[in-house]
């Protein structure tokens, strides 16, 4: 069994795939082909927002959004303490300082209370100025951007939706992409859009915005790729990346989504009552890119682990490490005190086998293992 098993996909989506790619090929437009704004006038049109901006990936997305919001030298952005490293090494890779907050222990997501608490702290200390909060739709349901909005409007900050994992996701009719002032999507293999490599895109309603994500983008062009009116980066989408991800996008839209949602609720089903299965809150729509469950303690979940591991039913742990804890961030100062949910979650959560092509007798298969090792 393969955790997300993309051989599977690829044979249902074969003959498209197959041709999209030759086309690229053949033409050699291997740097903005038509493809690239094609992409991004579908995923624009699909999300709601005005612009939709690709790169190279998920993690310069994110940078080239603090960039253009010219957040660096004595900044405080506040990002989730349970994500993957990415949300926060960006903020460290443009000068400022990721200042962690508690997470939620049922969705995972950013806490309101630890966000309040931690901006206060850092208005408090005084040594940094808040300038932006990093929420990430994490395991593919998005933070509770209603009540964040609430908060960032209170103290002035912007919203950066980390929805590398969100892609797909919805509160209401609105979606995921939608929610942040800037917001930024990673098509990593493995995430709910992937392509076949690296890939990343950045939506926003905002005119002026887009018009610096284009330069910074691009060596920070002016008027042509050798006119350079600031310093930027190269992170491009390939062509060949574009047209994996239009050949990918109708079927992520119209099929891949409603069989993750019938998986994930039989996984649900089979599993009441064994171990703390994914909360998604009410009117909130995930896109699954991991269904996470929690188990009492530690022992428990290593131990699960392992015994999955016995019959070759592979599981990962998301995250094993809360952010305050990595060394890369030592010389920022965490009170450890502030975090007890990621903490806690760092020990208990194990992500399971998932993806849109699983067959009802895996699910049982992996559903059957968890029971019986929990003794059910
Ligand atoms: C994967 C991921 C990223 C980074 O995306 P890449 O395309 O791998 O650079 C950023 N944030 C979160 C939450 C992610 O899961």
């Amino acid at each position: 069994m393969e955790f997300r098993d993309l051989k599977r996909q690829y044979q249902y989506l074969k003959s498209e795939m197959d041709m999209a790619l030759q086309e690229v090929i053949e033409n050699t437009n291997f740097i903005h082909g038509r493809q690239v704004a094609e992409l991004e006038k579908q995923l624009a049109e699909y999300v709601g927002t005005k612009h939709c901006i690709a790169c190279a990936n998920g993690t310069d997305a994110l940078q080239l959004a603090l960039m253009t919001w010219n957040i660096g030298q004595g900044d405080a952005v506040f990002v989730p303490d349970f994500t993957f490293f990415s949300s926060g090494e960006v903020v460290s890779a443009v000068g400022a300082v990721p200042v962690f907050v508690d997470v939620d222990p049922d969705t995972c997501n950013i806490d309101m209370d630890s966000l309040e608490h931690m901006i206060e702290k850092t208005i408090e200390k005084g040594a940094l100025t808040p300038k932006a909060i990093i929420a990430v739709d994490l395991f593919g349901q998005p933070a509770d951007y209603v009540k964040i909005k609430k908060i960032a409007e209170k103290y002035q900050l912007l919203i950066l939706e980390d929805a590398a994992q969100g892609f797909g996701g919805k509160i209401g009719e609105e979606k995921a992409c939608s929610f942040g002032s800037i917001a930024t999507t990673s098509f990593f293999p493995a995430k709910p859009l992937g392509c076949y490599g690296d890939g990343g895109a950045i939506f926003t309603n905002n005119d002026e915005w887009a018009d610096l994500l284009k330069s910074y983008r691009i060596h920070g062009k002016g008027s042509s790729k050798y006119d350079n009116i600031r310093i930027g980066m190269n992170s491009r989408l390939d062509t060949l990346q574009a047209a994996v991800l239009l050949a990918k996008f109708p079927v992520f839209a119209e099929k891949e989504l409603i069989w993750e949602q019938e998986i994930a609720a039989r996984y649900t089903e089979l599993l009441k009552g064994i171990v703390k299965t994914p909360v998604v809150k009410e009117s909130f729509y995930s896109s699954w890119a991991q269904y996470t469950i929690q188990l009492p303690d530690k022992n428990h979940r290593d131990g699960l682990q392992e015994y999955l591991k016995k019959q070759g039913i592979p599981s990962a742990v998301y995250y094993q490490k809360p952010m305050h804890r990595q060394r890369a961030f030592d010389n920022c100062f965490y009170d450890d005190d502030d975090y007890p949910v990621t903490n806690r979650l760092s020990e208990i959560v194990l992500s399971l086998p998932f993806h849109p092509y699983m067959k009802e007798e895996e699910i049982r298969l992996v559903a059957g293992a968890v029971g019986r090792y929990m003794g059910r």
